[in-house]
């Protein structure tokens, strides 16, 4: 029967305990969520740096410079928002810096839906499922395993960060995590995001199997020997 996410900082410590980093996950608090009604969530949100424009689309945030997260009151989705913005709390830095902001929310939100999964509920209704940056995350995790992703993202430093990268371009060549991250951080030339996640995507299938070796010809019959 599918649940609520009630307890998101027991559903993430439990789902990712091999990887959660002990200081990190102490670290997190139900009394890190403020949730508030539109007027007050836009004002922090603008507050915290984001671009008044655009803050009405959001419906949480994590401010890692005050360690506050924000919801928009209504947008709760069931408990993933705060999950969402709890996976954010316990991340590597380094995947925003090394990889870029688009792949970053893709792995938090590809994480959030495993919590989704727990409670027999559908992936949040989030624009990162539909826009399809998530599967970007699916292909890479079906292609260099759970592990190396979860130890990315959950781990400190550069190093899990750049150990993904080798993961990739190892089973897809070199540079294609550097593609992967240029489609997915695209911009416009007005500098506005314009990331291409389906080109990122297609450069993670797997590499056609090969076309199957061609029937070896009969051998020809041997000659006749020639006679004498
Ligand atoms: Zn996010």
């Amino acid at each position: 029967m599918p649940t609520n996410v009630t307890d998101p900082i027991g559903d993430i410590k439990n789902e990712f305990r091999d990887y959660l980093d002990p200081t990190k996950a102490a670290n997190l608090n139900p009394g890190d969520v403020t949730t508030l009604p539109n007027a007050g969530f836009d004002a922090a949100a603008v507050a915290a740096g984001g671009d008044a424009t655009k803050v009405g689309t959001w419906d949480g945030f994590y401010d890692p410079n005050a360690d506050k997260i924000y919801v928009r009151a209504g947008a709760e989705d069931r408990g993933l928002t705060n999950t969402h913005e709890y996976m954010h709390k316990v991340s590597n830095d380094s995947v925003g810096n090394k990889l870029g902001s688009g792949l970053d929310e893709a792995m938090t939100e590809h994480f959030s839906n495993q919590i989704a999964t727990n409670h027999n509920q559908p992936p949040g209704n989030s624009l990162y499922n539909q826009d399809g940056r998530v599967k970007v995350v699916e292909a890479i995790e079906t292609a260099v395993g759970r592990d190396t992703v979860a130890k990315a993202y959950f781990g400190n430093g550069d190093a899990p960060v750049t150990n993904l990268t080798q993961a990739v371009d190892a089973k897809f060549g070199a540079g294609t995590m550097q593609r992967v991250q240029n489609l997915c951080n695209k911009t416009d030339a007005a500098g506005n995001p314009d990331p291409d996640f389906a080109g990122a995507r297609a450069l993670l299938r797997p590499p056609a199997p090969a076309a199957p070796a061609a029937p070896a010809a009969p051998a020809a019959p041997a000659a006749p020997a020639a006679g004498p």
